[in-house]
């Protein structure tokens, strides 16, 4: 019998699985990783609204060109050696890996601040989503911001593709998006520009659910209200982020967009 293709085992991965694939060993107790977080300076947001706020009015700062966090090289040696002894970024992104999308400039954020996740069409595989635990669990992050982006080549060629597999290792991101197609179609009314513009919003909150509904992890995080995990949407050509309702929680939208 001949094996499957690689892409249609991955394809029928249940996506609420977030134990491993293979056979469990024995377990083991859980390693305490506390060690990795630094004690948090003074001015880290500690809950998940102060932590959504400071986001909210760094990119304030960088849409009106008024960084003041990122500017600041005098204290780049100082930074270094904070840092040398531990982090704890009071922020997860996990947005694309456009160019474009500088997370620390577009919050006005420095080292230490956030903690990045970096994908094509901001979607997130398995090591992504251990990366977003691992901050949660162990460096203390209260809030995680799935970004997307306009204009991000990534949905544009999902879109585009319309299900036919893409060459080389393209295909994957078609797998990490799967269902988002069949779950916003074009509408009779709108050109393939307003539809793909659609699409990287739905496809920010489809995966920021994803977040939720492969991690017990997060999941339980969340309904405790200890983080918030937020979808948002990075507009290019004026430098906002537009936050929408955090999932898992009763927190309403914030105001600033
Ligand atoms: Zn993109």
């Amino acid at each position: 019998m001949r094996a499957l293709p690689l892409f249609l085992l991955l394809a029928a991965l249940p996506l609420a699985a977030d134990e491993p694939v293979p056979a469990k060993p024995t377990p083991k107790p859980a390693p305490k990783a506390q060690a990795h977080a630094a004690p948090a300076p003074a001015d880290t947001p500690d809950s998940p609204s102060a932590a959504l706020a400071e986001l909210a009015s760094g990119n304030g700062r960088f849409v009106a060109g008024k960084r003041v966090r990122t500017l600041d090289t005098g204290r780049d040696a100082a930074m270094r050696a904070a840092l040398a002894k531990g982090q704890a970024p009071f922020a997860v992104i996990l947005t694309c890996s456009d160019s474009r999308v500088p997370d620390s400039l577009i919050f006005d954020q420095e080292a230490g601040r956030l903690f990045t996740i970096r994908e094509a069409g901001n979607t997130p595989d398995l090591q992504g989503i251990a990366s977003v635990e691992y901050a949660a669990e162990h460096l203390g992050s209260k809030v995680i911001v799935v970004m997307g982006h306009t204009s991000c080549g990534a949905v544009k060629a999902v879109r585009e593709a319309n299900g036919k597999p893409l060459p080389f290792n393209l295909w994957a991101l078609q797998a990490g998006m799967a269902g988002l197609l069949e779950s916003t179609p074009q509408d009779p009314n709108e050109d393939a520009k307003a539809h793909t513009a659609r699409l990287e919003e739905v496809n920010a909150r489809r995966q920021a659910q994803v977040l939720l509904d492969r991690s017990s992890l997060l999941r339980n995080l969340t309904a405790a209200e200890k983080v918030w995990i937020v979808p948002a949407l990075y507009h290019l050509a004026s430098g906002k982020v537009q936050f929408f309702k955090p999932l898992g929680a009763a927190a309403p939208a914030p105001a600033h967009h």
